[in-house]
């Protein structure tokens, strides 16, 4: 099959820093928006509602979100103005109120989509594929991933998953957004195991798109096995863990020969001690191998502090990865004294955390974003 034409193809356009009005905030506008912020563009969002996945970037403070409709003032300075609603008409106003404004405009033909929600395409029943799509870059996606989502009815997509490649999507597939997020909004695993069924019993191909890989703290297994429970066809495309390629894209190995001879990639979302948890955080301490945390960052000083409790080196260095693979990726060094006295500045979610001596090749000054922006 052909590689469909891009929804929104932004390719050559000199965006970066420039301000781009992006109008609507359902799933579909998911593709454009992460589009444009890969090209560094100054996103502002106009939509009275926005999905989760929306709502983190705007909470990660990646995107501007405001939560009204776009009047005549909002386009003033603006470079360009994307179209992004579910809706044909309110499509064509966007893009009449960019041209009374001379801005540029782009439609990322969501409306399109919208149109085929209920039309079934197959016949009888249809599939469930988890994709894995690895840590945020759409260049960290296998090819079988990639093939997978161009050949896909319906994405049902995390708000991690390298949403970009949502814009490479045919226009008439669906973009379902079941965005978890921290101590915020989300959508039940249940309910989410409800519309995978519901979608692939209507004859779709469903996928299911995560981010890093789907059965690494993913709840993946969840869903393959009410998709077995239910007798509909399901398969795994295994993704790129952000446990491993976070840590690398800052320059950070797991492993190093001399140095230390494995890793342990623990959930960090309950802290040492609390009776949900069932991690062995002494046994973890005193194992001598790099630790890898996920889910951490609020729990990163008492993880440190039981750390250093069962015998690690308070010099032992740290490194937070924030972002990895996406243009906002940021990371910071400490040790594991410092981090325990909840000396991290900047530390954000999401992120990686290392623990061990291969910590050591961040440099101690802050990175990346900053550095090459
Ligand atoms: N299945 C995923 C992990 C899901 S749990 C995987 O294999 O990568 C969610 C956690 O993953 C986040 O809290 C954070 O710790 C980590 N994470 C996912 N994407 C990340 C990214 N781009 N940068 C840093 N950390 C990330």
């Amino acid at each position: 099959m052909p590689e469909p034409a891009p929804q929104l193809d932004v390719s050559g356009l000199r965006l970066a820093g420039r301000r781009v009005v992006v109008v609507g905030g359902a799933a579909a506008a998911l593709g454009a928006v992460t589009r444009l912020l890969a090209a560094r563009a100054s996103v502002e969002v106009y939509a009275p509602r926005v999905v989760d996945s929306l709502l983190d970037l705007a909470e990660r403070g990646l995107v501007t979100w405001h939560a009204r409709e776009a009047g005549a003032d909002d386009l003033e300075r603006a470079w360009l103005l994307v179209a992004a609603t579910d809706d044909a008409a309110d499509d064509a106003a966007a893009l009449a109120s960019a041209d009374a404004a001379e801005v540029l405009s782009a439609l990322a033909s969501t409306a399109a989509r919208a149109e085929q929600v209920g039309a079934a395409p197959n016949a009888g029943v249809g599939s469930v594929t988890l994709v894995g799509g690895g840590p945020g870059d759409p260049g960290l996606l296998t090819v079988a991933g990639r093939a997978a989502l161009m050949s896909a009815d319906v994405v049902v997509t995390d708000r991690l998953a390298p949403l970009e490649v949502l814009a490479d999507l045919r226009p008439d597939v669906e973009v379902i957004d079941v965005a978890k997020i921290p101590r915020g909004a989300f959508t039940s695993q249940e309910r989410i195991n409800e519309i995978l069924l519901e979608q692939a019993r209507a004859g779709r191909r469903v996928v299911r798109f995560k981010g890093g890989d789907p059965f690494v703290f993913g709840r993946g297994m969840e869903e393959v096995l009410a998709c077995r429970e239910a007798g509909v066809p399901v398969d795994v495309v295994p993704g790129v863990t952000s446990a491993v390629a976070g840590p690398a894209l800052a320059g950070v190995p797991v492993t190093h020969r001399g140095v230390v001879q494995g890793f342990a990639v623990v959930s960090g979302h309950v802290p040492p001690g609390d009776p949900r948890g069932t991690v062995d955080w002494a046994s973890l301490g005193a194992s001598g191998v790099t630790l890898v945390v996920l889910m951490g960052v609020a729990t990163l000083p008492a993880i440190a502090a039981a750390l250093l409790d069962s015998g690690r080196d308070g010099d032992t260095p740290v490194a937070v990865v924030m972002d990895a693979g996406l243009p906002s990726h940021r990371s910071v060094r400490t040790s594991l004294s410092r981090a325990a006295a909840g000396d991290l500045p900047g530390a954000s979610s999401p992120a990686v955390t290392v623990v061990g001596d291969v910590a050591g090749f961040l440099p101690e000054a802050e990175t990346d974003a900053e550095a090459d922006a």
